[in-house]
């Protein structure tokens, strides 16, 4: 499937929520899966209900319960991130075990680097949103 992420069917404040999973997790049905090589399929559209309410899953290729993932992985999972990040500016990212009903599960896997991850999407994230926003901009306005 193309990516639907500019796709104006989901409204923008839809999105309150990006959660992560992996392939040891025991549900389905995810918005996007990140490849080993940090390439993104799309598996369902944006405004398809996936596992929770007001929320996009993203399923990483692997069980992190015992193994990290690439560095592609992570670079892969970060510019979706940024994109998702560019249409969906109100989200806060999560990790599926975060969800309060769903305590007991380690998913997307206890070696998974969820702090690293959410530090950078508190910092780094919108750094670089903010710096592709000031290029669009330029870019529309510039000289
Ligand atoms: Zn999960």
């Amino acid at each position: 499937m193309k990516d639907d992420l500019i796709d104006a069917n989901t409204p923008i404040g839809a999105v309150k929520f990006v959660l992560l999973h992996h392939d040891g997790c025991a549900r389905a049905k995810f918005h996007f899966r990140i490849e080993l090589d940090g390439s993104r399929t799309q598996l369902i559209p944006t405004n398809s209900k996936g596992q929770h309410p007001n929320s996009l899953g993203i399923v990483i290729s692997g069980v992190f319960d015992e193994l990290t993932p690439t560095p592609e992985q992570m670079n892969g999972l970060k510019e979706l991130l940024v994109d998702l990040k560019m249409r969906y500016p109100g989200f806060v990212l999560g990790a599926h075990r975060q969800v309060r009903a769903d305590r007991t599960t380690t998913c997307p896997g206890a070696k998974f680097p969820m702090g690293e991850l959410s530090a950078w999407a508190k910092g780094e994230l919108l750094t670089i949103r903010n710096e592709r926003i000031q290029v669009d901009i330029e870019s529309q306005y510039g000289p």
